[in-house]
């Protein structure tokens, strides 16, 4: 068991795992190589450098100085994280438990442009399987999204209709691992989706290529799961793209925290660094009082 596992290797993750791993607790990070930080080709707001330096090059120097100190670093995709006693994170391969979880995921980089999705939030559309599958008891449902995390949800919906289709939006299926096997017991449907119509609630999907269809819910897991995502299914408060933090970055859930871009609205390299450490030290109290 993990005392903390940090989900995302950005400046945030890293930075709270320094102060984590610095005080002997034991400490996965699993992220993506996809930080905002790597598209930065160059940086002169961040502290510390009299020349020019590049996002991919301060995000290596990160990751070398945090494996140096110690912590385990995992190049991975998480799907979700589930409360069971302490935590459970899941990728697509495994399945980590720890006592406290920092979600460090920066902001999804989703575009999803069809007419109508958001005005159908709540009413036909959802971001959260756990909180509204029930909902949706015997009904015609779909999952927007074409990788992992869409089969995963698409999994979880099961326990409630066993009419779900995944519908990837004009993009191919990017499926790796067990949820290539998976796939089998769904529907997937690779139609472009123009618009969702309805009178209240979602009644319809519209096609690019002309033609629609009947359905009761479409729950979107588009690209991967994020902070927010994996938020939301742990009834932890969220506002928009952002989890709500308390001062310490703790979230309301007892051993979840949050730091850097998915809990800030002013999204720079300084406040991730500095939510981080803040997120860390948290963290060490936390463990400390358990
Ligand atoms: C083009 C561009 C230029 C920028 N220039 C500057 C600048 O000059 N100065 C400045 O201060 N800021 C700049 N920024 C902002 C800066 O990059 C961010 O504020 C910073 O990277 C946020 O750090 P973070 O750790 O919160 O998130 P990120 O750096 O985005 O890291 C998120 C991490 O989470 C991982 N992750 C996401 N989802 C999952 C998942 N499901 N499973 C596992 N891992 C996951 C990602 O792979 C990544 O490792 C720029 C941003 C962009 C896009």
């Amino acid at each position: 068991m993990y005392d903390v596992i940090i989900i995302g290797k950005g400046p945030a993750g890293i930075s709270a795992a320094l102060y984590t791993v610095r005080s002997n607790l034991r400490t996965l990070i699993i992220g993506k190589n996809d930080s905002n930080l790597l598209k930065a080709d160059k940086i002169d707001n961040y502290f510390g450098f009299a020349q020019t330096i590049s996002g991919k090059e301060l995000l290596r120097n990160g990751e070398m100085q945090v494996r140096r100190l110690g912590a385990e670093v995992l190049e991975d995709e998480v799907l979700s994280v589930e409360k069971d006693g302490f935590f459970k994170v899941v990728t697509g391969t495994a399945s980590y438990s720890c006592k406290a979880v920092l979600l460090a995921t920066g902001v999804p980089h989703r575009v999803i442009r069809i007419e109508n999705l958001v005005k159908f939030e709540g009413m036909g559309v959802s971001y959260c399987t756990t909180c509204d599958g029930f909902f949706y008891n015997s009904r015609k449902v779909g999952v927007l999204g074409h990788k992992d995390f869409a089969v995963h949800e698409a999994l979880e919906l099961l326990t409630f209709t066993q009419d779900v289709t995944i519908y990837t939006n004009g993009k191919q299926l990017d499926v790796s691992g067990k949820y290539i096997d998976e796939l089998g017991r769904f529907r997937v449907d690779t139609r472009k989706i123009l618009k969702l119509e309805g009178d209240e609630f979602l009644e319809q999907l519209h096609f690019a290529d002309g033609s629609s269809e009947n359905i009761d819910g479409l729950f979107v897991a588009y690209e991967s799961a994020s902070s927010v995502d994996f938020a939301r299914k742990l009834g932890i408060l969220t506002v928009g793209n952002t989890v709500v933090t308390d001062n310490n970055q703790r979230t309301n859930l007892e051993g979840v925290f949050a730091a850097g871009d998915c809990s800030s609205k002013f999204r720079q390299i300084s406040v991730a660094v500095g939510q981080g450490a803040v997120a860390g030290k948290a963290i060490i109290d936390y463990i400390k009082s358990l």
